[in-house]
């Protein structure tokens, strides 16, 4: 990333002068590598579009790629006459996916949010239970980012695909831990993030499959085939690029590693007793434990633990209230 903070610095919308060329094939280069760590290949036009591609346009990070990629598309079918004006979700998404679409819901849209079961799975069967002639929607998140569980995307792709409902997934926590391939699951719409695969902070990207038309939710100059209008920030999208090709080169070995670390706490942590666990223990993130200590006070615990180790009580967006994903 260095180069391009201090000696490579021109703006890749200037194509007019060899500094905004060389900061251009840079965000080029790096949309390519993005694309290809998905097993994706983009087309030509701007942010890789075109009829037949897949495209990745480059956000601020997963919240805002959610945001473009949920009203986006509800804003597309509204201005293009379109009839559907129902969305499925799972009660347990995270907050950048919850609120966009009950945004939506005070604005036209009906929102579900699925209840899932016990260990944080979503059953198929009652998701395809839970859609309506008018479905135009379903968020499903990849894995889940205060339990770990991992959801059954593919059976979910196949539902959607049937139907002709858009699919969209908060792959936050996936990308660079689990493999994952958007085309063969039947994902329309998939969010990312560089700073849940060691990448830096204030950068995402939307990934967007064929012929899926979305309203853009930012105006100004244009940029991201008119998707996303701002200035590219070249030194966070060479980082993200280059994260998560880091990410995927020893992502096997580290999830062995985590794994096996990961389950010998758990193994410690039951020996002691009065100690639960939250989510399915599979399949789940290779690096993911989350448990419930019965009878002591979650404050008190932290305030012990912390000298230490590094701990919360709740995730880093709930701000102090109750978990709705253990709730
Ligand atoms: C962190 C996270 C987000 C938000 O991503 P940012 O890049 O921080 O905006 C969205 N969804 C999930 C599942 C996350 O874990």
């Amino acid at each position: 990333m260095a180069p391009w903070w201090n000696d490579q610095f021109a703006n890749p919308a200037s194509r007019l002068h060899r500094p905004g060329l060389l900061a251009a094939a840079a965000v080029e280069q790096a949309r390519g590598r993005l694309a290809a760590g998905l097993g994706l290949a983009l087309g030509d036009g701007p942010a890789g579009m075109d009829s037949q591609h897949w495209a990745v346009v480059f956000t601020s990070g997963a919240t805002e790629a959610n945001n473009l990629a949920l009203k986006g598309l509800a804003e597309a079918e509204l201005t293009a006459g379109g009839q559907r004006r129902h969305l499925l979700t799972l009660a347990t998404e995270h907050r950048a996916v919850l609120d966009p679409l009950r945004y939506l819901a005070c604005h036209g849209f009906r929102l579900t949010e699925l209840a899932v079961g016990a260990d944080g799975l979503v059953d198929p069967a009652a998701l395809e239970a839970a859609l309506q002639p008018d479905t135009l929607l379903v968020s499903v998140m990849a894995a889940n980012n205060e339990i770990g569980v991992l959801q059954p995307l593919a059976a979910i792709g196949a539902l959607c695909r049937a139907r002709g409902i858009r699919f969209h997934c908060d792959a936050a926590q996936a990308v660079g831990h689990i493999p994952l391939q958007p085309a063969a699951l039947g994902i329309d719409l998939l969010s990312l993030s560089g700073h849940k695969l060691y990448g830096p902070k204030g950068i995402g990207a939307l990934v967007i499959a064929p012929g899926v038309r979305l309203a853009p939710q930012q105006h100004g100059g244009g940029q991201e085939g008119g998707l996303r209008a701002g200035p590219l920030p070249v030194p966070l999208i060479v980082g993200l690029a280059e994260a998560l090709a880091l990410a995927l080169a020893d992502r096997e070995p580290r999830a062995a590693r985590l794994g096996a670390l990961r389950d010998r706490l758990w193994a410690e942590l039951q020996a002691l007793g009065g100690i639960q666990l939250n989510g399915a223990l599979a399949p789940r993130l290779a690096h993911n434990l989350n448990v419930t200590v019965a009878g002591v006070d979650g404050t008190a615990l932290h305030r012990a633990l912390r000298r230490q180790l590094a701990v919360s009580s709740g995730s880093a967006c709930s701000a102090g209230s109750p978990s709705h994903v253990l709730a």
